[in-house]
């Protein structure tokens, strides 16, 4: 629990915060022209919680992540975010709730990484030059890479370049951060730093959704494991279920060959 919560939720005397819902997706369905990617998502997502995604390449994890955050359209269902479609909210202010992080990176190659930073706060939220470089500061710092502030993009490593990006979503403050499979594109040698960085973040209190095929992670960290394959939700539980005993004949079969 970060001290914001802990603040938060002594105020609140039945310390609601841990059950309540922040983001409530019902019967989600998303086509590509006639291909049907996403078949009718149900997902309940708690303040706090972390959720792991895993399931077969083309099952719509991407897609499911990049409806929540308004980066695609659907056709069909409802997406909540504290209780309110997510269509009701400027798009703008979304993203700023709900920070997402790619696995190829894309910070601006032609921006340093403190311009990375305080780009969007500056931006959206009109947070005055001093106050972002002090909070870029603060971040930069708690993912290992103050000494980085001055580098531009091209001069860091793979995983320094997503501990960047992580930092940059979290500039926004957001409630919730959605995860695209952050470590696929990274050495094998550079997984883990950045493992470690989200690792932190979700014992920080943070909310998110990460599509991962580290499953030491998730056996660490998550909260629960959503298994999706072909556009539905297949099963879902907690790690030591899903991992040591699932009981669907795909889920098995997947793991077989992820583990
Ligand atoms: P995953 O992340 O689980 O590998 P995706 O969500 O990326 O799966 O993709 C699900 C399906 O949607 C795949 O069949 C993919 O080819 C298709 N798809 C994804 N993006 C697009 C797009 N922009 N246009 C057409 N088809 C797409
Ligand atoms: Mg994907």
């Amino acid at each position: 629990m970060s001290v914001f919560n802990t603040v938060e939720s002594g105020v609140n005397q039945f310390n609601e915060n841990s059950e309540k819902i922040i983001i409530k997706i019902e019967n989600l369905v998303k086509r590509f022209g006639k291909l049907e990617v996403l078949r009718g998502i149900n997902l309940q997502v708690k303040k706090g919680e972390t959720i792991v995604i895993i399931g077969p390449s083309g099952g719509g994890k991407s897609t499911l992540l990049r409806c929540i955050n308004k980066l695609e359209e659907y056709q069909g269902g409802q997406i909540y975010l504290d209780g309110v479609d997510i269509n009701e909210y400027d798009v703008n202010q979304l993203r700023a709730r709900i920070g997402m992080v790619f696995q190829q990176f894309n910070l601006f190659p032609h921006m340093n990484v403190l311009d990375n930073l305080i780009l969007a706060p500056t931006k959206v939220k009109n947070m005055p030059r001093d106050e972002a470089v002090k909070k870029a500061k603060v971040l930069l710092s708690r993912v290992g890479l103050l000494d980085k502030i001055e580098a531009y993009p091209e001069q860091l490593s793979g995983g320094q370049k997503q501990r960047v990006a992580i930092a940059r979503a979290l500039m926004m403050d957001p409630e919730i951060m959605l995860f695209d499979e952050p470590t696929s594109a990274l050495d094998p040698e550079l997984v883990g730093e950045v493992l470690d960085v989200m690792k932190n973040l979700a014992r920080s209190g943070m909310t998110m959704l990460v599509v991962t095929h580290e499953m030491g992670f998730a056996r660490d960290v998550a909260d629960r494991i959503i298994f999706i394959s072909e556009g539905v939700v297949e099963e879902e539980g907690p790690p030591d279920e899903i991992l040591k005993n699932p009981k669907k004949q795909r889920t098995r079969e997947f793991l077989r060959r992820i583990l």
